[in-house]
């Protein structure tokens, strides 16, 4: 992977102190922040939905803070797919530590997951690529975008149990039937091609345009249709993959494919485990979702890329992927999560002689999730670790608190540490970091892990009013 990229998470939280304020998700923040000293609290109010005080940026780069009753935690920007894992498991593990340090883990447990199945909720777990401004979006390349992402889960969804049918519509009528299991958690809570909004109208690719650097030179391509993956192979497979369509994109090389309806495709694939995964295409012409994917990745390896140690790993895992669909999916327990986390509650279930729709299905659907590994239903099948995967990276020794050295994240860590050592007041934002009134330090280009001179600050930002820390 040659390209920038970052994940943010929301995670649930289960709790047997629900009575109690602050809530768990504050509780933790303010321990990390304050007792463990992991970043710099936001000592102004980012926009309206986020005052000051609701969480900020990591010393490893990344960013922590509490949204909508939710934790979430940003990966620093990173440049390959282990250090993009390693950032993100080294937020589990802050997480974690931050219940175990309060003495509350064994009432209270993270969840790294999507759904509430009480009450229907979805929340996030959202990819974020860097893409040149000039990547060619032209109709035929976004069909082709979204035939992929639509159908992407197959190899990489994390898998529900039951549904939540969202109607689309009259002519697509309201369904209610209610499924056993599924392929992504996610799948029924898009609604839409591409919309701008992330929590209403959902869509396969979020249109916002915030490219968090240069906007001249820079897009950022931000995803949420994705779920939440616990097997590292599962999530460096949807983060490589799609790093690798977007290549395609960026050369001008899509395969011409665009489906009669993505939306529904999505919702096909993923209620149907068992396939055979039939989609219809915008000319008329029906292929498996199997068949499609196979499409690109031939279309990928076409791609004049350099031997790329990111893209040949993640060649061979889609290809794997590909045959254990078509010929075996047992093959593929401990690497794709739908797949584990399926045979798992189905092993249970048979055992206990429940239903797939008793509520105990939940609950364990739930514990697949759970940060604690003592818990954690994912770890129960023998599963290759993140070192294990044999992919290349920084080999960090502590991502909690050390950044990745080769990307803009090590800079603003640089400046952080520096602000944290003197009193200074700040604004710190993925691309800038702010010192008083005195000047700014421009982070525009994801690639640069320099510190860059200090800039006067244009007339646009004197007015901000800055607290003290
Ligand atoms: P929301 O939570 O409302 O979706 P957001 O996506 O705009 O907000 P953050 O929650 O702050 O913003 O997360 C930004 C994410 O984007 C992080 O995961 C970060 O690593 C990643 N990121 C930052 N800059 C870039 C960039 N230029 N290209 C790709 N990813 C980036
Ligand atoms: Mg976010
Ligand atoms: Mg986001």
């Amino acid at each position: 992977m040659r390209r920038i990229a970052g994940l943010e998470t929301e995670y649930g939280c289960l709790s047997q102190r629900t009575m109690e304020t602050p809530p768990v998700p504050e509780r933790v923040r303010d321990h990390l922040f304050y007792r463990e000293r992991i970043g710099l609290m936001d000592v102004h109010d980012r926009d309206y939905d986020e005052p000051a005080g609701n969480g900020g940026f990591l010393f490893n780069g990344g960013r922590l803070y509490v949204d909508m009753g939710h934790i979430e935690y940003c990966t620093a920007e990173c440049l390959r797919l282990r250090d993009l894992l390693a950032s993100d498991q080294a937020g589990e593990r802050l997480l974690q530590q931050g219940l175990i340090d309060l003495g509350i883990a064994g009432e209270a447990s993270f969840i790294k997951n999507n759904i509430d199945h009480y009450t229907g909720a979805t929340f996030g777990c959202h990819e974020n690529y860097l893409l040149g401004r000039d990547a060619p979006l032209t109709q035929g390349n976004v069909d082709a975008l979204l035939a992929f992402l639509a159908i992407r889960g197959l190899m990489v969804g994390a898998g529900r149990v039951g549904t939540v049918m969202v109607p689309r519509g009259i002519d697509r009528g309201a369904r209610t039937r209610v499924l056993p299991f599924q392929v992504m958690q996610r799948a029924d809570y898009i609604q839409t091609e591409i919309y701008e909004w992330v929590q209403f109208n959902r869509a396969l690719i979020n249109a916002r345009d915030e490219p968090l650097g240069d906007p001249c030179r820079f897009r950022r391509f931000h995803l949420l249709l994705g779920d939440s993956n616990m097997l590292p192979f599962s999530q460096a497979l949807k983060v490589g993959s799609t790093s690798l369509v977007l290549d395609l994109l960026e050369a001008d090389r899509m395969p011409h494919v665009a489906l009669a309806d993505p939306v529904r495709a999505m919702h096909q694939v993923s209620h149907c485990p068992d396939g055979p995964w039939l989609i219809e295409l915008s000319d008329g012409r029906r292929w498996t979702a199997v068949e499609l994917l196979e499409h690109f990745l031939v279309a990928v390896s076409r791609l004049d890329l350099e031997e790329d140690p990111d893209s040949v790993w993640t060649r061979l895992a889609w290809e794997e992927v590909l045959r254990g669909l078509r010929e075996d999916n047992d093959a593929l327990l401990g690497k794709v999560d739908w797949i584990t986390k399926r045979h798992l509650l189905d092993l249970f279930r048979t055992q206990e002689g429940v239903r797939w729709d008793d509520p105990w299905m939940e609950s364990l659907d739930l514990e697949y999730h759970n940060l604690d590994e003592t818990r954690r239903l994912a770890g129960l099948i023998p599963h290759p670790s993140l070192e294990e995967l044999g992919l290349p990276g920084l080999g960090e020794e502590d991502l909690r608190l050390e950044a990745p050295r080769n990307t803009r994240a090590y800079a603003r860590s640089q400046l952080m540490k520096r602000l944290a050592a003197g009193k200074f007041s700040y604004v710190i934002d993925w691309d800038y970091v702010q010192v008083g009134n005195s000047g700014y330090y421009a982070l525009e280009d994801p690639f640069v892990s320099a510190v860059p001179p200090k800039a006067e600050l244009p007339g646009l930002c004197e007015d901000l009013e800055l607290r003290s820390k």
